[in-house]
């Protein structure tokens, strides 16, 4: 047994079965010269290999056309190179002109192409030459005489091997025995990893000399999740990975199911589900169709990212996109959230003995109030583009919001001097992640327009725990009745006074704290993509009343215990 952890996992999952090493046809072609009377010979003989390569790749496409797979248009391609009547002359030429036999014509010409393409720098069009390789190599195996070979009828559960695979073979791949795919060369936009990912077969390319270091037939292991591929394992570890494999299959279940639910309980309370993210990336874009707004957006990360202060168009430019991509969908932007465990290698950040309890994100906005101004005035800007709602970290007293209003107004003042638009209706809000804040909630609730709290710090200032520290990490108790009634103090006080207020700390997305939240009168959660569609159906397979008796249980409870085992045996998820 053998642990390879090499290349890249493109489709992800895991799968077991028995070694297939797949050899594909490889042309070996030297330059042949052929007697000028066999010219028109050859060249009858190239037609007829074409129209053999046009049989084999009808049937192709026929087949996949009968099973309504859209990748049927690969084929079309591959007609069309077959047929291309610029190609055709120029193999005609090299044969009539340079007396090159059929087959070393075929490959002059294909190889032409091909050396052109590696030229190009799109990788789109880089992966194009996948196509031309296999098209050459079926007009080279035809030439000859050799039989098409396929993966389209295996035998067993197999975990198929080859230096590469082309679009011919992918294809046709049997899908119910292909339990995982492996190739020493290819990458993340090949044709192979992208029907490996609609066909749902883990697979890991780039795994160079993989082909020396397995045997025909021997079981192997392919955990694309953890980009781990096991050679001969035992039968203890097959059993082990058949277990993940089975639990892989479960979660991806629930996804596909979930996804595209409306976040609604049984008997018809909606919950709204917004996304925490740290940057703008398009699979973040692509997600917004299945959430309610962005309620985190940690905007630090665009700092944390640089190797110097973004500036005002630079941030302008990322909030802009992602405020146009969510229209009228609240976009919660947090200011900066620097100090604690998070520096700027390029800002000034004298050492402090208690980083969390010191100058830390609103109070490091406010000694580097340049700076704090510059976010401001770009998120200001952005905010015509759709429904800004800007927050501020680590908001401890009455104080610090007079103080945050103050800085907002010179900027917006400065913006209107300067006639520069702005969208005046922005919502303000704040984190609630002091406990301090929590005791003036209903002064808070009458100056802001929405409150988010912030779980994972509340926890470490409820409980006095430096959230960092492994050495005391048992004492963070975010399950802990103390953390619920505290929560339920704001959660009251802000309902009460009419005013949005949501979770966007880990617990937001966490399947034993979310159902207690929404049973205390949370109606918003935010959480990271992964765990929408778990929290969605925890949701629909519940009723409003069942998470508020859970809730109301739980503030009785006395320890953290207490309330994992209650939940655990009371929130069954039915289908
Ligand atoms: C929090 O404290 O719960 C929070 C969401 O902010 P961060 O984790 O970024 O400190
Ligand atoms: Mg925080």
């Amino acid at each position: 047994m053998k642990s390879i952890h090499k290349g890249h996992a493109v489709s992800q999952g895991i799968g077991i079965g028995r070694v297939y090493i797949y050899k594909q046809y490889i042309p070996q072609i030297e330059k042949e010269i052929i007697d000028s009377t066999l010219v028109e010979k050859e060249i009858d003989i190239y037609k007829s290999i074409r129209e053999s390569a046009h049989i084999e790749i009808s049937k192709i496409k026929h087949f996949l056309q009968d099973k309504n797979d859209i990748k049927s248009f690969i084929f079309d391609a591959h007609l069309e190179m077959v047929d291309d009547q610029v190609v055709i002359e120029e193999i005609h030429t090299q044969i009539r002109e340079k007396h090159f036999s059929h087959r070393y014509a075929i490959r002059v010409i294909f190889d032409k192409y091909i050396d052109l393409l590696s030229q190009v720098d799109d990788i789109l069009i880089k992966e194009r030459i996948a196509d031309l390789k296999d098209v050459r190599n079926r007009l080279l195996r035809i030439a000859d005489g050799i039989p098409e070979s396929n993966l389209s009828l295996l035998d067993q559960p197999s975990v198929i091997i080859a230096q590469d695979l082309y679009p011919s073979d992918t294809a046709t791949l049997d899908r119910i025995n292909v339990q995982a795919i492996i190739t020493e060369v290819g990458g993340v936009t090949s044709h192979t990893a992208i029907i490996a990912k609609s066909y749902e077969i883990p697979a890991i390319l780039g795994v160079d000399h993989i082909l020396n270091e397995v045997k025909q037939n021997e079981w192997m292991i392919v955990d694309a999740t953890a980009e781990n591929i096991i050679t001969n394992p035992d039968l203890d570890t097959i059993e082990v990975y058949k277990n993940k494999q089975k639990d892989y299959l479960f979660k991806q279940e629930i996804v596909k199911r979930y996804i595209n639910t409306k976040p609604m309980t049984k008997d018809g309370t909606i919950i709204d589900l917004s996304l925490n993210i740290g940057s703008v990336s398009q699979e973040i874009l692509e997600n917004e169709q299945f959430v309610d707004g962005i309620g985190l957006f940690r905007s630090e990360f665009l700092y944390m990212e640089n190797t110097q202060m973004p500036s005002e168009d630079f941030q302008f430019e990322v909030y802009k996109k992602i405020l146009e991509k969510f229209k009228q969908k609240p976009v919660v932007l947090r200011t900066l959230d620097i100090g604690g465990d998070k520096v700027l290698s390029y800002l000034d950040m004298p050492k402090e003995d208690n980083p969390f309890l010191g100058n830390r994100a609103i109070r490091l906005s406010f000694t580097h109030q340049e700076l704090f101004k510059i976010q401001l005035r770009a998120a200001l800007r952005a905010s015509i583009y759709g429904n800004l709602w800007l927050m501020f970290p680590m908001v401890g007293s009455i104080d610090d919001i007079y103080q945050i209003k103050e800085i907002l107004e010179s900027v917006k003042t400065d913006l209107i001097k300067n006639k520069i638009a702005f969208n005046k209706d922005f919502k303000f809000g704040i984190m609630i992640e002091i406990p301090s804040i929590i005791m003036v909630a209903d002064h808070v609730a009458e100056i802001v327009d929405f409150a988010s709290i912030g779980t994972n710090d509340l926890c470490q200032y409820l409980t006095a725990v430096d959230r960092m520290n492994p050495l005391v990490s048992k004492y963070y108790q975010s399950y802990a009745p103390s953390m619920f009634r505290i929560i339920k103090m704001a959660v009251d006080t802000f309902n009460k006074a009419g005013k949005p207020i949501s979770v966007c700390g880990e617990s937001g997305g966490d399947l034993i704290a979310a159902p207690v939240l929404i049973g205390l009168g949370i109606r918003k959660l935010s959480m990271n993509n992964a765990s929408i569609p778990y929290i969605k159906r925890m949701i629909t397979t519940h009723t409003i009343d069942e998470f508020e008796m859970i809730a109301s249980h739980v503030i009785t409870l006395k320890t953290e215990k207490e309330v994992i085992d209650y939940i655990n045996s009371h929130l069954e998820s039915e289908e």
